[in-house]
């Protein structure tokens, strides 16, 4: 039996140790708030992030350490990559906390982004407007999640008042891209550079929250293999291991490449039910250098949020085929508390699933 390390114990690694213990995994989790939702899933260590003592501790538990939470400091994750392997590696970590990188990145390997431009003062974004244009978006380099760090800027004037209220350097200056719709596209590398996909996400965001994940999304083939093959090049860059999560921009039949997530994702939750291995399982097969599971759908599934509130559970458990998972958590307006899947064998019973769900869950996102 080997001991998986999860850095971050949100929902994300909760749901990796409940699809890992059924493999034979134990689990080491390692978050700064004693509440954590998955500090009950295995040992869990309550430490900061410059705590060098507990993270040695924790790392000497550990045969092979991921994360869950992709803003673990990269000195952290290089610290415990001396003692175990870490997967991904520190290096992909890196990549993805900055959004000028992981942009730079994306450029560099062919994969379509929104003009954008590093913006470090008055000066820059000025500079910036004069070659992307408005409407733009001004985002802050690092740590921004949940639409949080970013406006969008319409004119010069809401430009200035965004570069004060984000503290005036290491933002970035992205194009506004008029898309059609969002998706996603999952993926997973093992040790052995073996990869597979799951089916293109379609995802809604409100205030900058995912709400609503649909999967397969409807695409066309050249849009599901460009969605595969721009995943591959990231992964095959990056040696990476483990799971890797792409946010995409459809727009005049392109798809623009907005950020990656180093870790399992949101829009993949539908995989737990809507897929022969989930993303959580495949993440700790791929960790573990294990052989992949299929990725292949077992229907058409719809993933819902639960954000700020929880609706009375009776209710939800009463609606045929909902899948319940609540994360644990303290609510707070705009926070992710749970969420609700269905999978059906054809759209429209997804569709009237959906309906019957916006009956018990206030989320305008739902069909009605
Ligand atoms: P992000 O934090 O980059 O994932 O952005 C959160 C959400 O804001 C995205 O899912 C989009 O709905 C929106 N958004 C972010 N960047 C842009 C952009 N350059 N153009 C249009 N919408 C954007």
């Amino acid at each position: 039996m080997t001991t998986v390390g999860i850095l971050g114990a949100g929902q994300l690694g909760r749901m990796l140790a409940l699809a890992g213990v059924p493999l034979g995994k134990r689990f080491a989790l390692y978050d700064p708030d004693p509440e954590a939702p998955a500090a009950s899933l295995g040992a869990f260590t309550c430490g900061t992030w410059d705590d060098a003592t507990r993270l040695d501790a924790f790392a000497a538990s550990c045969d092979v350490v991921t994360y869950e939470f992709e803003n673990v400091p990269v000195a952290v994750a290089e610290r415990l990559a001396a003692r175990v392997p870490v997967r991904p590696s520190p290096r992909a970590l890196a990549v993805a906390q900055d959004r000028v990188s992981e942009k730079t990145l994306f450029g560099a390997l062919g994969i379509e982004t929104a003009p954008f431009s590093a913006v470090d003062g008055a000066a820059d974004l000025d500079r910036a407007l004069g070659t992307i244009g408005l409407p733009a978006v001004l985002k802050t380099r690092r740590q921004g999640y949940d639409g949080k760090g970013q406006r969008v800027v319409r004119d010069r004037a809401e430009a200035a008042a965004a570069l004060s209220e984000l503290g005036g350097r290491d933002l970035i200056l992205e194009g506004f891209v008029p898309f059609t719709r969002e998706l996603s596209i999952l993926s997973v590398r093992g040790v052995d550079g073996s990869t597979a996909f799951w089916p293109l996400v379609e995802n809604v965001h409100r205030q900058g929250i995912l709400r609503l994940s649909t999967s397969p999304a409807v695409a066309s083939d050249a849009t599901a293999r460009a969605a595969r093959d721009l995943a591959l090049r990231v992964l095959e860059h990056l040696d990476y291991v483990g799971v890797l999560a792409i946010e995409l921009f459809e727009h005049e039949g392109r798809l623009i490449a907005n950020e990656m997530a180093p870790r399992v994702h949101n829009s993949g939750h539908g995989t737990i039910e809507g897929a022969t291995t989930s993303q959580f399982e495949n993440h700790v097969r791929a960790v573990a250098g294990w052989p992949l599971g299929s990725t292949e759908a077992r229907g058409f599934t719809a993933m819902a949020n639960l954000v700020g509130t929880v609706p009375p559970v009776e209710d939800v458990l009463r609606l045929p085929g909902a899948h319940l998972h609540l994360y644990g958590k303290t609510a707070r307006p705009g926070r992710k508390l749970g969420h609700v899947t269905f999978v059906e064998p054809d759209r429209e019973a997804l569709a009237r699933s959906l309906r019957a769900l916006s009956r018990v869950v206030l989320e305008p996102a739902l069909p009605r």
